[in-house]
């Protein structure tokens, strides 16, 4: 989509600290990282939010989700663990219109969120 953020990422008109790129995903950092691991892993197939995710993107989801994993790990969230989180729509805090999982690690983070 042409006035998508990240879209803008996957298609490098605005700059993005990739971490990882293949045909169907990119991991990226996230520009305002909310912990000392935190990045967004999107599919480059414009999906506008989980809510918005069709039978077609399901298995395309399930291999963001090894993804990031996999990502995590690498980061270094192997021992400690990591917070994955997928926010959808408003009530969801979304503010990219564009499906992202965050991963977030390195430090304790709380629960429930406020
Ligand atoms: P949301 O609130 O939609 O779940 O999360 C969007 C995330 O995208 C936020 O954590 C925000 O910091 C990040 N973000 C927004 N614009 C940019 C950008 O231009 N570059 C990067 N790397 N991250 C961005
Ligand atoms: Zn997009």
């Amino acid at each position: 989509m042409s006035d998508c953020i990240f879209c803008k990422i996957v298609k490098g008109e605005i700059p993005g600290k990739k971490i990882y790129e293949d045909d169907e995903m990119l991991a990226f950092h996230d520009i305002t990282p909310m912990a000392p691991v935190h990045f967004l892993l999107i599919p480059k197939k414009h999906i506008k939010s989980l809510m918005h995710l069709e039978a077609e993107d399901v298995a395309l989801a399930g291999r963001l989700l090894g993804k990031a994993q996999e990502l995590a790990k690498e980061l270094g969230c192997g021992e400690n663990g990591a917070r994955f989180v997928i926010n959808a729509g408003r009530d969801g805090g979304q503010t990219v219109d564009h499906l992202h999982i965050h991963i977030l690690g390195g430090r304790g983070l709380g629960w429930p969120p406020g």
